[in-house]
């Protein structure tokens, strides 16, 4: 039985929509420029937009600097298991695929999290495909309480889960919750989500509101470009979530990240490419939309791209990834979620950082809401 709609897809519900337009006026353009917003965003993301991505990218990159000052967050994914019972078209994790599986035992996650603190990294994020059997709450709860000694920063990317278990999680420590809904497109959603548990579009968009209720205190969301034929209307979706997510929980940080799709062991190819400006383009609109979101990017990205792109929107970094479980001591004994493309160690990616003008921040010295905790 599918889930009820959630708050923020009754509120998308009860409000107009935000359209992407046939085309933008010049007229638009500049107007969305001097003043942009969510409703506005449209126009940003228009191709008329592209011949003025410089400017976009100057805008943006002030908005980043005021709000963010030169801080980047780096953070680590760490894979705990490639078993999943739900099948999506894109993934190389995907329930039918013939690939080598494997899922860590805790002493395994805690060596693995060793060697990523070895190399700097004081944020982990614990990722891993939909099984509940093999990544079941209690196995989660036991990586979270054996990392919490060792790990300031402890989030997850994994199925979504009840309210206990989100409440069970922040009880043994953990920090954030990532559910990207991957498109926010119903009938594209219902073609890429074929089975399992990740086939219910409005469990999977309400999990960030039960996590924040449960009392997480870092929500992260995103949509993976290429996924549907429109990816303004992606960009869009995803603005106006994380906006709306803020207002309704304003304790809580919130993070947003588009990645492009990548090769993986699915063969999938997607249905639009997103060339590297248009994607410029859209972390730039995307910064002037949803000014206080962080914008988060991974190593699937380029080098180059990356080092641009973090003078523009990014707040935080994945550095020196590997997407398999066991990557990071035994990698070549499982299958790789996806390729990446910057390739390199994180001390190098901190080392562009500090020459940039930027610092790399491997935790954050007080979370957010400690410092509103503190507030008169
Ligand atoms: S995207 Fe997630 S749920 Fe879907 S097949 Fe991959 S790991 Fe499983």
């Amino acid at each position: 039985m599918s889930a009820a709609p959630g708050r923020f897809a009754r509120h998308l519900l009860e409000t107009p929509p935000v359209r992407t337009p046939p085309a933008a006026a010049p007229g638009d353009l500049d107007r969305a420029l001097a003043a942009p917003s969510l409703e506005s965003l449209p126009v940003l993301l228009s191709a008329e937009a592209l011949p003025r991505l410089e400017e976009l990218a100057q805008r943006a990159r002030e908005v980043t600097l005021q709000r963010f000052g030169r801080a980047v967050r780096l953070f680590a994914p760490l894979y705990v298991s490639n078993a999943c019972l739900s099948s999506c078209t894109y993934c190389g994790f995907s329930k039918g695929l013939d690939v080598a599986r494997r899922t860590l035992t805790v002493d395994e996650v805690v060596a693995e999290a060793r060697t990523l603190v070895g190399r700097g990294f004081r944020h982990l994020l614990l990722v891993s495909g939909e099984h509940r059997v093999e990544v079941s709450a209690d196995y989660l709860v036991a990586c979270v309480e054996a990392l919490r000694p060792l790990v300031p920063s402890i989030s997850v990317e994994t199925q979504t889960w009840s309210d206990d278990t989100y409440a069970r999680l922040v009880a043994a420590g953990l920090e954030g919750v990532v559910h990207y809904q991957e498109t926010y497109d119903r009938a594209r959603y219902a073609e890429t989500h074929l089975a399992g548990w990740k086939r219910d579009y409005d469990r999977r968009l309400a999990s960030t509101e039960r996590a924040a209720e449960a009392g997480v205190r870092r929500l992260g969301i995103g949509a993976l470009l290429g996924l549907s034929g429109d990816w303004r209307a992606d960009v869009v979706a995803v603005a106006r979530h994380a906006v709306w997510l803020q207002r309704a929980y304003w304790r809580t940080e919130v993070t947003v990240s588009l990645p492009r799709i990548k090769p993986s062991a699915s063969g999938f190819q997607p249905l639009v490419a997103v060339s590297d400006a248009e994607y410029v383009q859209a972390l730039a609109a995307l910064r002037l939309a949803a000014p206080e979101a962080g914008i988060v990017l991974s190593t699937r990205e380029p080098a180059a791209l990356r080092d641009g792109l973090v003078r523009i929107a990014v707040t935080t970094m994945s550095a020196g990834s590997s997407t398999e479980p066991g990557g990071y001591l035994t990698p070549g004994t499982a299958q790789e979620q996806f390729s990446i493309s910057d390739e390199r160690s994180p001390a190098e990616v901190a080392a562009m950082l500090e020459a940039a003008g930027y610092d790399p921040v491997w935790k954050d010295a007080f979370p957010l809401v400690d410092v509103a905790a503190r507030l008169p």
